[in-house]
């Protein structure tokens, strides 16, 4: 590894000051388990080094009054375990428990998730299914980006050289929402993903038709994707019909839209297949955690 400074700032203002000096040489650090591999492997090597941890604004879990704040710098391991995120948003849970070994999840933040912006990070479909907006600072001031938005390419985001996630906002869901996150990996979750899948599915009040409908698909396609066609398959459909017939046919579906790669890791055909199979078990979760969640 090359030699690099390093500095500690407690604001962020003190953050884009640094940024704005060191430019391009710069990298912000938060738990360091892409950053140092990538370092290690010499494909980035900053000069300067900028850890975020000891900015406070970007460390915690608010309630607001419509949903939740999420600071940048929170571990995957407390999404995991936070119980306001559990109740709330069980799949975003679900998506960081299953991210690495229990020592990665202790390092590793949400925010790093996202900006790495790799297509199999798995917060990411969690994430796009609730709506997630992307709070970022930066020299013209803050500014919030769809997380749907976001992403440019692998490895590729509208952030700029002198940008800073500050946090995660997540609408609360509407009532009558289930909602569930699968995740495929040789090894479970000690593995990259070979395939992952968020859904959200909100019925109507009477329980009888689907609402609402989102499924967001991740190492299948060069950024996550968040698919059209399961929506014109289940929106405005009886429940009755999703689970007899149109749940597997909206799976189905997704097979045409995603556009995976052959890797050392699966080919190209088996994430396509796999991208329908988890599809259509996510929903199937996602539905029945909506009929469960309106009966309590
Ligand atoms: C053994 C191992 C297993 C893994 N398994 C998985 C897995 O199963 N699923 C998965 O999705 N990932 C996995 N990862 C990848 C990694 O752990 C996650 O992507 C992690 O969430 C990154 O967060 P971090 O805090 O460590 O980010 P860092 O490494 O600190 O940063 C990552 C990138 O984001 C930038 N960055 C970080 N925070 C901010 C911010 N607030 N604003 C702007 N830019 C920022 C950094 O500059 C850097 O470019 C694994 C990694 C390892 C080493």
């Amino acid at each position: 590894m090359e030699e690099f400074e390093y500095y500690v700032p407690t604001t962020l203002e003190e953050v884009i000051r640094l940024l704005i000096k060191f430019g391009r040489a710069a990298k912000l650090l938060a738990g360091g388990t892409d950053l140092l591999v990538f370092m290690r492997q010499r494909r980035i090597t900053p000069t300067c080094i900028i850890e975020l941890n000891k900015i406070r604004d970007l460390t915690a879990i608010e309630e607001k009054q419509e949903g939740i704040f999420v600071g940048a710098c929170v571990r995957l391991g407390e999404i995991e375990r936070n119980s306001l995120i559990r109740r709330l948003f069980i799949h975003v849970a679900e998506a960081a428990g299953n991210v690495g070994s229990m020592q990665i999840r202790n390092l590793a933040t949400i925010g790093g998730n996202i900006c790495t912006a790799s297509p199999a990070g798995d917060m990411i479909p969690a994430l796009m299914v609730s709506d997630a907006q992307l709070h970022i600072a930066g020299v013209k001031g803050r500014r919030i980006i769809p997380i749907t938005e976001f992403f440019k390419g692998p490895g590729e985001t509208r952030l700029e050289e002198t940008d800073v996630l500050v946090g995660i906002y997540l609408p609360l869901p509407k009532p009558n929402t289930g909602t569930a996150f699968i995740k495929l990996g040789v090894r479970g979750a000690m593995d990259i993903s070979i395939a992952n899948v968020a859904a959200r599915v909100t019925l109507n009040g009477t329980l009888q038709r689907v609402e609402e409908v989102k499924v967001a698909l991740g190492s299948v396609a060069p950024t996550v994707i968040l698919s059209k066609s399961v929506e014109r398959y289940l929106v405005g459909a009886s429940v009755k019909e999703a689970i007899e017939r149109l749940i597997e046919k909206a799976a189905d579906s997704v097979m045409d839209e995603v556009k995976p790669i052959t890797d050392h890791r699966a080919s190209a055909q088996y994430r396509r297949l796999m991208a329908a199979v988890l599809t259509k078990r996510a929903l199937r979760i996602a539905l029945q955690r909506a009929m469960e969640k309106s009966m309590l």
